[in-house]
């Protein structure tokens, strides 16, 4: 059984995806920050059904931690084979009162945690010369957001990473692909209020608001076997939100 390791896997998108890629058999290490309970919750609902599972704390913008992280994945579970770049934060502030701290501080997070994952990763990968890397962005990095700015230029310095690895680490058999999800209904997005997610549920075209389970398709979509000429591509998961 292969191993698949998903950052920020103890809620939200994570979660669906670490659940996911276990049902389609892979060995899942579910990464957390700071919430060992719900990583815990969902060791015990995988065990329980006879998966090889384990959790595994890291602050991925601390490359120690995570170096320290593979190392542990690889002991337990073996080399990463899948690795999905999900952990994020998100926030909204005006562009004017952004500090360097909140500015870094998302950096550090969204785009340097999954740069720091992916070296991690690939000494394994280019070694076995195959292997899956799948970026969690959003529309806003494509699309861009008001009051969201450094989010969205951190996600799209996603996109911008997945299309150039995609390129750099074909030759060496490994696939780069990357989800953007529209607005999905998880912890993150909760701080906008009832109100302002019912509007933005009636802005998307499919009428409702996405589910982790609807991101966490896609991700299973491009970690089979059966999408193994796919590489460099952006799925929006959005329910046509940004068409
Ligand atoms: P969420 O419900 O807030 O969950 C965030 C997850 O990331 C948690 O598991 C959290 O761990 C983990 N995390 C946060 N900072 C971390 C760090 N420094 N190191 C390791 N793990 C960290 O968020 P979500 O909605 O599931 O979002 C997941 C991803 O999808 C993010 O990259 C987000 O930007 C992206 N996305 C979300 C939406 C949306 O509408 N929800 C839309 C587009 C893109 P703890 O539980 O330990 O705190």
């Amino acid at each position: 059984m292969n191993c698949a390791l998903v950052t920020g896997a103890s809620r939200g998108i994570g979660r669906a995806v670490a659940r996911r890629l276990s049902d389609e058999g892979w060995a899942v290490a579910i990464n957390y920050h700071v919430r060992r309970d719900a990583a815990e919750s969902l060791l015990s609902e995988l065990r329980a059904k006879g998966r090889r599972a384990m959790i595994v704390q890291a602050d991925v913008a601390d490359g120690s931690a995570v170096k320290e992280m593979f190392a542990r994945v690889e002991q337990e579970l073996g080399p990463v084979e899948t690795l999905v770049n999900n952990a994020g934060i998100a926030g909204q502030m005006l562009f004017q009162d952004i500090t360097d701290a909140q500015w870094n501080r998302y950096f550090a997070v969204n785009l340097g945690g999954a740069r720091r994952c992916i070296q991690a990763a690939l000494p394994h990968m280019i070694h076995v010369k195959r292997g899956c890397i799948v970026n969690i962005s959003s529309i806003w990095g494509l699309r861009g957001a008001s009051c969201e700015a450094a989010y969205a230029c951190t996600k799209a310095g996603l996109i911008a990473l997945t299309r150039s690895l995609a390129l750099e680490l074909a030759p060496s058999g490994i696939r780069v692909n990357c989800v953007a999800p529209g607005v999905i209904n998880t912890d993150m997005v909760q701080v906008l209020g009832e109100e302002t997610l019912s509007c933005l549920a009636q802005q998307t075209p499919l009428g409702r608001l996405g589910t982790a389970e609807d991101v966490a398709a896609a991700v299973a979509f491009y970690a089979r076997e059966e999408a193994s000429f796919v590489t460099g591509q952006v799925l929006c998961a959005d329910g046509g939100f940004i068409v």
